[in-house]
């Protein structure tokens, strides 16, 4: 059976002019050539280090940042949206339908709102309930979902800990009832504890309400334990692909090996195999002929540096790299 897919992508490409003088202009390239399908009802990991582009992919996806070249496209039944052209009523649906839980809990919450005005504001200024009476029910009922304490309306976010800061913030993204949800970071900027509550509620509500994830990390060990499939970005690209399972069995693509070894082991051998992550990220503004990961990359030859490798798959797992037979 084939799954449905809620958002589905083709060579999306998000770019921005860059530099003063007119013949000076230079294109960034955030999002270069993106192609993905998110399964309806799953739990879509985009996995890389900042300045890989999953953000602004993210961002592309709710409509926040003008799409530059390729497609995305919505569908939900009967409901079809090209994210490239949408405008006027359209454009207010999809904004109900598609909301993001930002990355930090303590500056996304206005200090001088109480928790019952943060999660209402987006009911009022989509104009989705008729009464102060109705939004007050739906509030209680989100908050409710995301186990917030009702007392706890009347209050002010100063007077929360990270985690439940961050379940107002769920609270707020979801009160509109939408279907597609990006996670930026969310559990991020919380204690390791704090961060298993936050992806168990995460979970919970998804098959609750229905929610299709794409959920943004830096941290692989993150979106192992809750992600159905797994991205890995690089310099706006998309350099591996799999599921979770086979993705993490298996590692095909030498940056996303790397990115494994950055995830603290309690084996002291395992410690001493670790393949350290060399350098910064280049600039998408002067980006390196070839495979874009060559300048880091310890196993690259005169081909890496002349060709860029095309994403392949096979057996549903994708990779971008000319050597990733030799280096299994
Ligand atoms: Fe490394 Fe070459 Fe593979 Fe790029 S194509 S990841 S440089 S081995």
């Amino acid at each position: 059976m084939t799954e449905e897919l809620l958002i589905e992508t083709r060579d999306l490409t998000v770019g921005f002019p860059v530099g003063g003088r007119l013949f000076n202009k230079k294109t960034l390239k955030a999002v270069d050539g993106i192609s993905i399908g998110i399964p309806r009802g799953s739990f879509f990991g985009v996995v890389g280090e900042s300045g890989s582009g999953k953000t602004t992919l993210g961002r592309a996806l709710l409509n926040a940042v003008p799409i530059t070249g390729g497609h995305a496209t919505y569908h939900d039944g009967e409901v079809r949206y090209d994210l490239s052209t949408l405008s006027g009523t359209e454009l207010k649906d999809y904004r109900k339908r598609a909301q993001l839980i930002f990355q930090d809990p303590y500056a996304a919450l206005s200090p001088r709102m109480t928790v019952r005005d943060i999660i209402a504001e987006p009911l009022e200024v989509m104009g989705l309930t008729a009464s102060r009476e109705e939004t007050d029910a739906r509030v209680r009922e989100i908050a409710a979902k995301c186990r917030l304490n009702l007392e706890h309306l009347r209050r002010f976010p100063h007077a929360f800990s990270g985690g439940q800061r961050q379940r107002i913030s769920i609270a707020r993204a979801l009160v509109s009832g939408p279907r597609f949800v990006v996670a930026d970071e969310s559990v991020a900027a919380l204690d390791v504890s704090i961060q298993a509550d936050i992806l168990n509620l995460l979970k919970n509500l998804q098959s609750e309400l229905g929610l299709t994830y794409m959920f943004i990390s830096h941290d692989l060990s993150v979106v192992a334990h809750s992600c159905d499939h797994v991205a890995v970005m690089y310099l706006g690209r998309i350099v591996e692909s799999a599921p979770t399972r086979k993705l993490f069995a298996a590692p095909r693509h030498p940056y996303t090996k790397a990115l494994f070894s950055a995830i603290p082991s309690l084996d002291p051998d395992d410690r001493g195999r670790a393949q350290k992550l060399e350098g910064e990220i280049p600039s998408p503004t002067n980006q390196p002929p070839g495979c874009k990961f060559h300048t880091r990359c310890p196993h690259a030859t005169d081909l890496c540096k002349a060709r860029e490798p095309v994403l392949q798959t096979e057996s549903g797992h994708a990779v971008a790299c000319h050597r990733w037979q030799e280096l299994l």
